[in-house]
């Protein structure tokens, strides 16, 4: 709530109250506890609606096990790993990360996946899944005729292996 004052208006300087409120969030209904400056009414200050949009969203994605940005990003740097690379691993253009540390909203399969990158045994998989897929593309340029049924293994700890056929 670092926007505002001790809890006041930003516009009339009044003390805003603290309130439960409804919202909607793609096209659900919520119920979140909000702030409102009686004085301004209708017209609320900008950064107090976005505060209340914020918790309304947060409401949602806590109703539907769906990460905040923060926990995103916090995945991110645990992992110390860019974020083009994060979105290119779990198999996602190379913007999502970044859409999705922004705000966009991800869906509850994209926040399942993210959330396996909370082990890192998990993440080590999902890499080299996506490294043999390179792999497996950079011989096919090299060697396009090459047949069908070559196996591409990749070792991704002591006792595993990826395999990725052709
Ligand atoms: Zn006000």
């Amino acid at each position: 709530m670092e926007n505002f004052d001790n809890l006041h208006c930003p516009i009339c300087g009044s003390e805003l109250i603290d309130a439960e409120m409804e919202g909607e969030v793609e096209g659900e209904k919520v119920y979140y506890n909000g702030l409102y400056c009686a004085a301004c009414e209708d017209v609320q200050a900008t950064a107090i609606q976005d505060y209340n949009e914020e918790q309304a969203n947060r409401k949602y994605r806590r109703r539907h096990g769906l990460l905040t940005p923060d926990s995103i990003r916090h995945i991110r740097e645990y992992l110390g790993e860019d974020p083009q690379e994060l979105s290119r691993i779990l198999g996602f253009p190379d913007d999502y990360w970044t859409f999705w540390e922004s705000g966009t909203m991800p869906t509850r399969a994209q926040s399942n996946l993210i959330r396996l990158l909370r082990r890192r045994s998990n993440y080590a998989l999902l890499k080299a899944i996506y490294a043999a897929t390179i792999v497996k593309q950079q011989l096919r340029r090299r060697a396009p005729d090459l047949e069908d049924g070559v196996d591409v293994m990749m070792m991704y700890n002591e006792d595993d292996m990826v395999d990725i056929g052709f």
